[in-house]
């Protein structure tokens, strides 16, 4: 594909850092960068480089990309304590003003597993969520690493989505990868199978399959870890111009130009539960025309639809707040729209009727997601608390 940090020509057996590291196939790519696996012949292991943009084409961005750096060498400094649920970086160097990154080699990232969930041959087009088995699994792992970021390091992620969580390589759960070239793992793929109820990830030397009745055989199995700390900065320089956040991931308080904090990643992380469960993005924006304040009036429209009224306190502050709520607190353009009469929102009927969740399962999930939706971020439950939350306990 022809992506701009493309600018720099990269094929198979190219290489980096006088030789050092040998490139051999793509792992995948993002807004920002492409990823791939690469041979560090110092090391003697397989890492994934990720090549950032061209120094011309974003200078905005540079900046940034120094932070990333800058939380990513904190990560490791920090991480021979304890979190084993955020990628580590090797090494980072500049590669004709390309910025690059070395990080462990992982699997693929959930959006991959998701795809793969509903194109399965059982069900050719539904979009369908993973067992909640896995769902929970998945929610700990990633909890455990946001936990880590923002109370270890004090950092927000910033950008949490099923594309930025990354699955974990079979043995490498546990172990370091070997460092006998033919029982290394290259590459290692997933595998959903909705008939068998079972989550197969393999490598050339080892697969991993789990049992979706069993929890114990889930947990076991596979972990996962947080990526792309791309747009992640320290809670003391939380931005206040920048957007963050991808679209149907983003908070309210984003939207509306107020004050961010840890709170904005329990949002993302509920959205990304919410479609883990479903198969479906919670807030999307598809209908929308196409203008970003269009966008915008959209996105608080479906959350208001979905979680109920946007509470005055919310409507009332932050830069934007008026360009979208009247100052009776009702969402511009919306008004005479059934909006109005929702009551306390129904995310519970929503998994239910729209997304087939059996009942008791549906009344489960909402309780567990409603806190971490709640419009008001002082409200949401930090990481700590979601993690003793009753819903995710075996
Ligand atoms: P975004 O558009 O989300 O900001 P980005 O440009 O910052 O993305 P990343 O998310 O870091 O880039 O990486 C892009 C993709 O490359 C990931 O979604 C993942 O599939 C793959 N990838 C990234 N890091 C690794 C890794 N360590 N091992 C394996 N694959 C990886
Ligand atoms: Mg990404
Ligand atoms: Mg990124």
């Amino acid at each position: 594909d022809n992506h701009s940090s493309d600018l720099v020509v990269i094929s198979p057996g190219s290489s980096f850092k006088s030789g050092r590291y040998v490139v051999l196939e793509k792992l995948g790519h993002g807004s920002s960068s492409t990823v791939w696996l690469v041979w560090d012949s110092i090391q003697h292991q397989y890492v994934a480089l990720k090549l950032l943009l061209h120094k011309s084409v974003e200078s905005r961005k540079w900046a940034q990309e120094k932070e990333e750096i800058q939380i990513l060498k904190h990560i490791v400094k920090e991480d021979a304590l304890n979190c084993e649920n955020v990628v580590k970086m090797y090494d980072h160097f500049e590669h004709e003003q390309h910025q690059c990154m070395v990080f462990e080699h992982l699997g693929d990232n959930l959006r991959t597993l998701l795809t793969q969930n509903s194109s399965s041959q059982d069900y050719p087009t539904a979009a369908a969520g993973l067992p909640l088995q896995i769902v929970k699994c998945l929610a700990r792992e990633i909890l455990s690493g946001l936990d880590f970021l923002h109370h270890q390091l004090s950092v927000v992620h910033n950008d949490l989505k099923p594309e930025n969580i990354l699955l974990m390589i079979p043995s490498a759960r546990n172990s370091k990868l070997p460092l006998d070239d033919d029982a290394c793992l290259l590459p290692a793929k997933s595998s959903y199978s909705r008939g068998q109820k079972s989550l197969s990830i393999s490598s050339s030397s080892a697969t991993t399959i789990a049992c979706c009745n069993d929890p114990k055989s889930v947990q076991a199995a596979f972990g996962c870890k947080i990526a792309d700390l791309g747009s992640a900065c320290y809670v003391k320089s939380l931005p206040s111009k920048r957007i963050v956040q991808t679209r149907p991931y983003r908070c309210p308080e984003i939207l509306l130009g107020a004050a961010l904090s840890p709170a904005a990643d329990i949002w993302s992380f509920g959205c990304m539960v919410f479609e883990l469960a479903t198969g479906c993005i919670l807030f999307s924006s598809t209908g929308a025309r196409r203008t970003c304040h269009h966008k915008d009036l959209h996105h608080l429209a479906c959350m208001w639809e979905i979680l109920g009224p946007i509470p005055r306190k919310v409507t009332s502050t932050g830069k934007y707040a008026q360009h979208y709520f009247k100052s009776d607190g009702k969402l511009r353009h919306f008004e005479k729209a059934s909006l109005n009469q929702v009551g306390t929102g129904h995310l519970e009927e929503l998994l239910q009727n729209q997304h087939g969740l059996p009942g008791k399962d549906a009344h489960e999930l909402a309780q567990f997601l409603c806190p971490l939706l709640d419009f008001v971020p002082m409200k949401r439950p930090s990481t700590s608390q979601c993690l003793v939350h009753p819903w995710l306990s075996l």
